[in-house]
């Protein structure tokens, strides 16, 4: 029997996916015993820190993972940073395949004047704001203004226009966080734009998305009939079938009868942003449009134009993704998920993605390394093990039952290390 030790590093969806992968490929022949390692207390990524709270049903999926993790061969080194004690090359020397899975959480940045002002944030730190990432509950997040902006037109930018945008008594029974929720019911916003660079034929948002809104019970959605008509006449006769479905969800909420509702989302198409305005904070988007100029006022702009990978010392990077050949990078060394390909695809996605790069790591296997893991390397750091994290989970998912709530999520690391009973 050839039992191979492959450490994985980031425990979001395509973490767990390459997990999945190397468990069903263990046969008589061969195991593989899989260490994964974690920045923070908590695994799931962008399930947990990611997805929009009113989406419960895609986080279902970290049932998946609890299984995943559920295997003997599976370990969890939660709270563990690279770099901070343990290197790449250490881990390289004792593991016979090191897979990246460490996603791509900075924003992508505009480039235009007024980018930095005050009330100007991205979705990449908004998001993990309202989803309680320890690392963001202290972000600035200035609701004290009745219009809001959003720049881009995928599914991100749609959740962040939507979760400011909806009543937020709707999020009492999601696990949004509290401060988010509180910040929310203070929130001043009543009118949020979601502008898009193209015409409504190029939006990168899927229809799934676009058919939730009308069923807003609190905001008033507004979609230009002008603005689908154009679109659908340069799509052509034959649009494709996606842009086709986003049509017609289109269609659905320009024809939607507006209700008696304070609260507003409304979508722009052919707006590029030029500039954002103001002189100590966010006071508007100057935009170019077919018509010419156009300032509108607000004082939140969010831009959520898509995503980068942080590097990590010692992998090569390019053009925001680490550089990898269908997944290889180096002797080693191999990357799935957005490190890999870029911030595209649903959840599900990572699991054919990590398939495919866990076949080639197996094809690249020879005879196993016999000497040491990430223990030996463990020296001052406090870890939380799967045991320790499922006491964190047990922990939240108990705080959330006497309120109707999936979890009450503990955003602070110290508090979550003592929920884990590690300190
Ligand atoms: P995305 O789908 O790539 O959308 C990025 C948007 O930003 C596009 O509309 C793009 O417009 C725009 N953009 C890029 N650069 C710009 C610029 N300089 N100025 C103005 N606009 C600019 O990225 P995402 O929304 O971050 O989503 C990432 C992935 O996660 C996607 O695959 C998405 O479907 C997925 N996701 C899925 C869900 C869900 O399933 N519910 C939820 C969230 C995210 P152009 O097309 O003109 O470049």
């Amino acid at each position: 029997m050839l039992q191979y030790k492959v450490a994985i590093i980031g425990a979001g969806p395509a973490g767990y996916f390459a997990a999945q992968a190397l468990q069903n490929l263990a046969n008589a022949e061969r195991s593989f015993s899989i260490d994964m390692i974690e920045r923070l207390p908590t695994p799931w990524g962008l399930v947990r820190s990611g997805v929009a709270p009113d989406h419960p049903k895609i986080k279902t999926v970290s049932k998946v993972f609890e299984k995943i993790a559920a295997e003997p061969n599976f370990r969890l080194f939660g709270n563990i940073e690279l770099g901070s004690g343990i290197s790449l090359e250490d881990l390289k020397s004792r593991y016979d395949a090191i897979v990246i899975a460490t996603g791509s959480s900075l924003g992508k940045t505009l480039g235009i004047p007024g980018e930095n002002l005050p009330g100007s944030i991205s979705a990449a730190d908004f998001v993990p704001w309202y989803n309680g990432h320890p690392d963001y509950v202290e972000i600035d997040v200035p609701l004290d203004t009745d219009t809001a902006i959003v720049i881009g037109a995928g599914n991100v930018a749609m959740d962040v226009a939507r979760m400011l945008a909806l009543d937020p008594t709707e999020l009492d029974v999601t696990d949004t966080a509290d401060h988010a929720i509180e910040a929310f019911k203070k929130s001043q916003v009543r009118h949020v734009y979601m502008s898009a660079r193209r015409g409504a034929e190029h939006a990168a948002f899927t229809s799934p998305e676009l058919r939730e809104l009308p069923k807003l019970e609190h905001t008033n959605v507004i979609m230009h009939q002008a603005d689908i008509a154009e679109a659908i006449a340069r799509a052509g006769d034959e649009p494709k079938k996606d842009v086709k479905s986003n049509f017609d969800a289109m269609q659905l909420i320009a024809q939607t009868s507006l209700g008696e509702h304070d609260r507003t989302m409304e979508f722009l198409f052919q707006h590029t942003p030029k500039e954002i305005l103001g002189t100590n904070r966010v006071e508007g988007v100057l935009y170019s449009t077919p018509k010419g100029d156009v300032t509108i006022k607000c004082g939140l702009v969010i831009t959520a134009i898509g995503y980068q990978a942080v590097a990590i010392d010692g992998v090569p990077y390019e053009n925001g993704k680490v550089i990898n050949k269908d997944g290889r990078v180096a002797d080693n060394l191999y990357v799935v998920g957005w490190a890999k390909r870029g911030p595209s695809g649903v959840i599900g996605t990572n699991k054919s993605d990590a398939a495919a790069v866990v076949e080639l790591l197996l094809s690249d296997l020879t005879t196993p390394k016999s000497a040491g893991d990430i223990t030996e390397l463990l020296t001052h750091q406090i870890v939380v093990t799967q045991e320790d994290w499922q006491r964190i989970n047990e922990a939240e998912v108990l705080a959330g039952e006497p309120k109707g709530k999936p979890r009450v999520k503990e955003v602070v690391k110290e508090n979550l290390l003592k929920l884990g009973g590690v300190i």
